[in-house]
């Protein structure tokens, strides 16, 4: 292992590479990035970027937003198959007929799409938000204008509730954030009435409802951050979180709310990347993000939402 991981840091050196990692990475990949975050951060980070390559640890659709943002730098991703059930939900023609569909029975709406999205529906849209950003992005559409909120409709009913606006909700959600069990989350609180449990909004309502604090990944670590007592945490986010808590906060317990068929909930998706992809990519210096038609117009969207 320590081998693998000195390779590695030699070869980011060989490639002028600057490695990026979602907090939803195994902790030995967060633990070897240059920049670790959320989806915005990390979408932040990748226009600071000096060096000639970026490794995203992360899955296709954040590899995209960086290129879109950065668009001279080679963007690699350990596998490409790393993709997301949420934005699988969502495909671009589908989207188009339902937005001609809205148009044609006189809905007058702006498309607002969670990042978690293909960049050909990023150009659909008019706005992009992440977590971190919706609520003050939703307080742009103007008034009189309805939302189309996709594709998580979990985000999308949370969003409703804090912001007071209806939205027409597209059927998508995250398959591992769908699945926290309420039966074992009810049981842990019991288990340890002292504890506060934080949940992701793309938990289900009645995962949310239960919950002392809901909040993107960002949010939470500066909930966390700011209690001082040590205290127990119920964590019903993906499970790689609790590395980047514990990291960051030693002093507090973190204890994973449990899935319906497993004892805590991983993304398959980021799980494709590993520390000898991360090597053969750096090797090789493949896969790449390469240019796609659609990106000119969703890089306009995403600079309009994210970076302003
Ligand atoms: S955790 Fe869910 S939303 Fe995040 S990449 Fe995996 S499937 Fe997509």
């Amino acid at each position: 292992m320590t081998n693998l991981i000195d390779e590695i840091k030699q070869l980011k050196k060989d490639r002028d590479a600057t490695i990026l990692a979602h907090y939803y990475q195994d902790g030995e990949i967060q633990e070897l990035a240059d920049f670790t975050g959320d989806s915005l951060k990390l979408a932040r980070a990748a226009t600071r970027v000096q060096t000639s390559t970026i490794v995203f640890c992360g899955v296709h659709f954040m590899a995209e937003t960086a290129k879109m943002l950065n668009p001279e730098k080679h963007v690699l991703l350990p596998d490409m198959k790393a993709g997301c059930s949420l934005a699988d939900s969502c495909p671009a023609p589908k989207l188009h007929r339902y937005q001609e569909m809205l148009r044609e029975n006189g809905h007058r709406f702006q498309t607002v799409t969670y990042i978690n999205s293909t960049a050909a529906v990023k150009a659909l849209s008019d706005w992009i938000v992440t977590s971190g950003n919706a609520e003050e992005i939703i307080h742009r559409v103007p008034k009189d204008m309805e939302i189309l909120f996709v594709p998580d409709r979990h985000l999308g009913q949370y969003l409703e509730e804090v912001t007071g606006r209806k939205m027409i909700l597209w059927n998508g959600s995250c398959m591992v954030h769908e699945i926290f069990s309420v039966g074992d989350l009810l049981a842990q609180r019991k288990k340890i009435p002292a504890s506060i449990t934080l949940a992701h909004p793309e938990c289900p309502a009645n995962i949310r409802e239960h919950s002392d604090f809901v909040g993107g990944t960002e949010a939470m670590l500066k909930y966390v951050g700011a209690v001082g007592e040590p205290k127990e945490f119920l964590v019903a986010t993906e499970a790689n979180m609790m590395w980047q808590l514990q990291n960051q906060f030693p002093r507090h317990r973190y204890h994973p709310v449990p899935g319906i068929s497993c004892a805590c909930n991983k993304c398959p998706h980021m799980a494709l990347n590993t520390l000898e992809k991360l090597r053969e990519c750096l090797a090789t210096g493949g896969p790449e993000i390469t240019w796609q038609p659609e990106f000119d117009k969703a890089r306009e969207v995403v600079q309009r939402s994210l970076l302003n």
